[in-house]
């Protein structure tokens, strides 16, 4: 095992049909860094075991806490509790499993490791709704009227309020 402050890496190699426990936190810090702001911020916490089973390693992932993402309506952060209960399958080489489920993964021979903080990140945005709104009456009533303004320069009436995702409006913003 190694752990830096910004990886976790498990080395397959090492497990065995007993497991590895192992715990860890992921913080502001870290979930802005993997997310590319995705994620404004959060406390997430993680219990993983990790175990050989057969030809496959198995990963049993629990993890607990809040993340921030930007409101869809009003780009403010809205809180997101997480909570994930979940396995995951790891194969090393030739895996005769759809690539497209995300219950299973597959590492090749030559780097027999897991980046436990990216197994968390990806878990974690799985578990994201997809609309991320406050609640109704707590969306940044000054930043929905600063929007409406933009919405409404060039186009009088507001018929392409429509032609405008919010989720764009948040990344650009993100970029400036
Ligand atoms: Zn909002």
């Amino acid at each position: 095992m190694t752990m830096k402050s910004d990886f976790y890496i498990i080395s397959l190699d090492e497990l065995t049909a007993e497991g590895e426990e192992i715990n860890c936190t992921l913080d502001d810090h870290d979930l802005q860094k993997r997310s590319n702001g995705v994620l404004l911020g959060g406390s997430i916490s993680c219990k993983a075991l990790a175990k050989k089973t057969g030809d496959l390693f198995h990963v049993h992932l629990l993890i607990d806490g809040n993340v921030q993402v930007p409101c869809d309506r009003c780009l403010s952060p809205v809180n997101m509790e997480i909570n994930h209960d979940g396995d995951i399958y790891v194969s090393v080489g030739n895996d005769p499993h759809d690539e497209d489920d995300r219950h299973f993964i597959e590492v090749t021979s030559n780097d027999k490791s897991l980046d436990l903080y990216d197994l968390i990140y990806s878990n974690v945005e799985l578990c994201l709704p997809f609309r991320r709104l406050h609640k109704p009456g707590e969306c940044d009533a000054a930043m929905i009227a600063e929007l409406e303004r933009y919405q409404s320069d060039g186009n009088d009436n507001k018929k392409n309020d429509a032609n405008i995702d919010p989720r764009w409006a948040a990344l650009a913003s993100l970029k400036n």
